[in-house]
């Protein structure tokens, strides 16, 4: 099920439905693309047509973002958990382990995604990981080919938003995979180069005040929150 908010489509369903619709899209061989939804975007997207087509044509639109939850509330929707990028792409790599799937790690600096791998099969015994890729290769027929070789059921691509999207929706016809996941900096958290908050923080959905007591910069981007939920509440 989706749900507009502000003119972008967002998925409804909580973290185990998805599990199930990802999966069964697996069985089905019908390729789908995951990209993760918050207020940032659907600002950004009200002025860029492009990015609006990109993020509504994905067959996952995943409510990364209380921002994005608080917007459903107002207007009285059905969005009642929180799906973040890295917590997903923790699931599916969960359940990959269980189902034998594969999956490949495409993008971050030389190294990280080798690092994050390794952190996957501490966590998921049993991964099998088709391979991984950074993301600075300038020739992409390599990048192609060393995807398709390995033959991966599900492709990570962390790249930052919205390369990592463009980048798959320009290559997915002639790509392996089904699963395509955007991911952004995940690679690099999972291989601990960067630290999310606490968890502490992250269940009562304050992890944006933990990162902005250690980045006082990020203040600018989050004043566009209380905008996005006045612009909300107006197109009610
Ligand atoms: N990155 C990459 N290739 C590029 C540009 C960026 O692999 O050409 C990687 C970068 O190393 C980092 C990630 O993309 O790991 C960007 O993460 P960021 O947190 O900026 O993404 P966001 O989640 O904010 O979109």
């Amino acid at each position: 099920m989706k749900e507009t908010v502000l003119g972008i489509q967002v998925n409804t369903e909580t973290y185990d439905e998805l599990i199930q619709q990802i999966f069964d899209r697996i069985e089905k061989k019908e390729k789908s693309l995951i990209v993760a939804i918050n207020p940032e975007k659907i600002m950004k997207a009200k002025d860029d047509p492009a990015l609006k087509k990109l993020l509504n044509e994905a067959e996952f639109q995943i409510p990364d973002g209380i921002g994005v939850i608080l917007a459903s509330k107002l207007q009285k929707g059905n969005i009642i958990e929180r799906v973040t990028g890295i917590d997903l792409m923790m699931r599916i790599c969960e359940e990959a382990a269980k189902r034998q799937k594969r999956v490949f790690l495409y993008g971050a600096k030389p190294g990280v995604a080798a690092t994050a791998a390794e952190k996957l099969k501490e966590l998921y015994p049993g991964i099998q990981i088709a391979g991984v890729q950074h993301g600075y290769e300038k020739d992409n027929e390599k990048v192609v080919a060393a995807i398709n070789e390995a033959k991966p059921d599900i492709l990570f691509v962390a790249m930052g938003s919205p390369k990592q999207e463009n980048w798959i929706n320009a290559n997915r016809d002639r790509l392996y995979p089904i699963i395509y996941q955007g991911v952004g900096g995940s690679f690099d958290v999972l291989a601990g180069n960067v630290k999310r908050a606490p968890e502490f923080f992250q269940k009562i959905g304050l992890e944006w005040f933990y990162r902005l007591m250690l980045e006082p910069k990020r203040i600018k981007r989050q004043m566009a929150l209380p905008k996005f939920l006045l612009e909300v509440l107006r197109n009610k």
